[in-house]
């Protein structure tokens, strides 16, 4: 493969279909559920769930409600299983988000059936029962009577119950001692769940199971044997292969060192290659003096300690050897550098190195013998908080091109629209309701004049602080438009270092509590940090601001902007200019469904407002000339 990166690792489905088509020859006809917790072991969840349910899996298991959202976010629409324990915090996104919690308590049962009751919804729960493992799950002798409690909540359906191996791996006693006591467990309850499952990947091929239906499969699937033993039994083929090139080549004499505390010396005069990947990589640092890279069919010793980025390979044995050649650190080229093999040499563990192998790599995906995509250099994922930009930009889109009457313009406003509106990735949609403000020109000092600015709305509380902030030039201020956590802006031009003189709080609320603030003025602008500790309780509440300030205005300016910069419901502009002029023009530039808001002039005051029921875009506001 020829590309310009570094490192980069290789997911093979086709060996990843090889090895679950083998594993389904042990499972008879029980369901399956693919692990994809920890990003698929760092294979990429989605890309692993697409191909599992196509192969038949019938739940995934993830390790928390995120890495579900996120698989519902791309479209992943089979039921997900949390495998770890969830918080009372989570039960309103696993609710919306349709993801099926395992519990293993009654008060989260307690708390997710008052919450279902509320929605009015039946929630499927499966419940986990600790066999043996020692970690999470009720444990086992008082699980029945756990059970029957849960069993009497009416908006939660025990879908299913399972338990975990301790070490199905390598100790057939235990786990047999552990199925039979999860067997004796379920047969004496007086109901039967649909779906009961113990077996991870080793337990299904190491046990026999009878009365269990699902199993749940993570690292067999992606061709790693858990036990060497297993092999006579299946046969697997590594999914990930780990890939870097040669950076650099040097030769050291006997008697010189090689990396960090000098922990190789060299024996005799060698040959040796800098690859640019390290521990920071993923490449373990216990790899330190034993790791092998594998290198025009020669197996490389690594040598010395294994840096953050960069290790060093004995390539003496190789003949003519390049900077830019690709070396290959995992995978399935040579038995040297499985991760079986690798994380032996230092007692590890298989999981863990998948799982943290290629942290900045990017990842390509092979099927079919074709490269069929590829997910960006370090790759992580963030889940939004309120809706998904999927169904936003649908819904979006749709809207614009029903008022256009043409899908082609409706599709490049919207994308105009959409660089603006999320300028910065994974930017949260805010929006604002009964926007009060009102701008008080009250009286001419020097070459200013002075203002009261008061400022009121209504919005949900994303933070237990905000910021206001004053800037001495446009880029300034510029700067902090998109920020979100800056409630109010004022600009106030002027080459004199920005005080308390210039602009001062006369109050701050939320929800007619007084903030404390903190003013600190900077070079080109001046910042208040207005926080209490109590706003920590409302945090995801609709709350109404009240910001008042007392500033000043330049005098040899003839207008005055404001501007709307979230999507605003129910606006009223307010300025007030105590006839300091004779005459006021406004000029209102409003993008919405109305481009026009009511205007009123009244003594002294000129007002702007919109319909209460009308939305407002950003990038809208008015400029007063006078
Ligand atoms: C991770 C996990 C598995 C998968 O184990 P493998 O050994 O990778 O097959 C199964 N069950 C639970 C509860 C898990 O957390």
């Amino acid at each position: 493969m020829k590309n310009n990166d570094r490192s980069w690792t290789l997911i093979n489905l086709d060996n990843f279909v090889y090895n679950v088509k083998n594993i389904k020859k042990f499972i008879g006809n029980k369901a399956y559920l693919q692990i994809v917790k920890a990003d698929a072991y760092g294979h990429g969840a989605y890309q692993i769930a697409k191909e599992a349910i196509h192969w038949g899996a019938k739940f995934l298991g993830v390790a928390n409600y995120q890495e579900g959202v996120l698989l519902r976010f791309q479209k992943i629409d089979i039921p997900i299983l949390i495998l770890s324990p969830s918080l009372e915090a989570e039960i309103v996104p696993i609710v919306q988000y349709n993801l099926t919690p395992s519990v293993q308590s009654f008060d989260f049962a307690k708390k997710l059936n008052d919450y279902a009751m509320e929605v009015n919804k039946r929630i499927k729960i499966h419940i986990n029962v600790d066999t043996g493992m020692g970690r999470s799950g009720f444990y086992y002798d008082n699980s029945y009577e756990e059970i029957l409690k849960i069993n009497s909540l009416d908006n939660l359906e025990i879908e299913g119950i399972f338990s975990h191996f301790a070490a199905s791996e390598n100790d057939k006693e235990y786990t047999k001692w552990q199925y039979d006591r999860f067997y004796k467990l379920i047969k004496k309850l007086p109901f039967e769940p649909k779906y009961l499952h113990i077996s991870n990947s080793s337990g299904i091929i190491n046990l026999k199971e009878n009365f269990t239906n699902l199993v749940r499969i993570g690292l067999l699937s992606f061709g790693i044997y858990t036990d060497l033993d297993l092999k006579k039994k299946i046969s697997l083929k590594p999914v990930m292969s780990f890939f870097s090139k040669i950076g650099h080549i040097k030769t050291a004499n006997k008697g010189e060192s090689i990396g960090y505390n000098r922990t190789y010396i060299a024996e005799k005069k060698l040959k040796y290659a800098i690859l640019p990947i390290g521990y920071a990589d993923g490449y373990d640092f216990m790899l330190s003096n034993k790791g092998n890279v594998y290198y025009k069919n020669s197996v490389c010793k690594v040598l010395g300690k294994i840096s953050m980025d960069m290790i060093a390979i004995d390539i003496s044995k190789i003949d003519n050897p390049k900077v830019g050649d690709t070396v290959q650190l995992l995978g399935d080229a040579n038995d040297k550098i499985s991760a079986e093999y690798l994380t032996s040499l230092y007692n590890g563990s298989s999981y863990e190195l998948l799982c943290q192998i290629g942290r900045r790599a990017k990842r390509y995906y092979r099927k079919e013998g074709k490269f069929i995509d590829s997910s960006p250099l370090l790759r992580r994922a963030f889940v939004p908080t309120d809706y998904s930009p999927q169904k936003l930009s649908s819904i979006i889109e749709t809207a614009i091109s029903h008022r256009i009457k043409s899908r082609e313009i409706s599709t490049i406003i919207y994308k105009d629209f959409l660089e603006r509106f999320f300028k910065e990735k994974d930017k949260n949609v805010h929006y604002r309701e009964n926007f009060n403000h009102t701008i008080e020109f009250i009286k001419r000092t020097d070459n200013f004049f002075q203002v009261k600015t008061t400022l009121e709305y209504e919005k949900i509380l994303t933070n237990p602080y905000f910021y206001v902030i004053c800037a001495s030039n446009e880029k300034i201020l510029e700067k902090f438009f998109l920020d979100p956590f800056v409630e109010y802006r004022w600009l106030l031009y002027g080459d004199f270092r920005l005080d308390k003189k210039h602009f001062e709080i006369l109050s701050v609320k939320i929800n007619d509590m007084e903030l404390n603030y903190k003013q600190n003025d900077y070079k080109e602008y001046l910042s208040v940090r207005c926080f209490d500790e109590r706003l920590k309780n409302i945090i995801g509440k609709k709350v109404k601001f009240f910001i008042s300030t007392m500033t000043y205005y330049p005098a040899n300016s003839h207008q005055l902007s404001v501007y709307i910069n979230e999507l605003t419901k129910n606006i009223n502009i307010s300025f007030k200019y105590n006839n300091l002029f004779n005459k006021v023009e406004t000029v209102p530039f409003f993008s919405g469904k109305k481009h026009f808001p009511n205007i009123s002039y009244n003594n002294d005051t000129v007002s702007l407002k919109t319909n209460p029921d009308e939305w407002i875009f950003p990038n809208s506001g008015v400029v007063f000339v006078y």
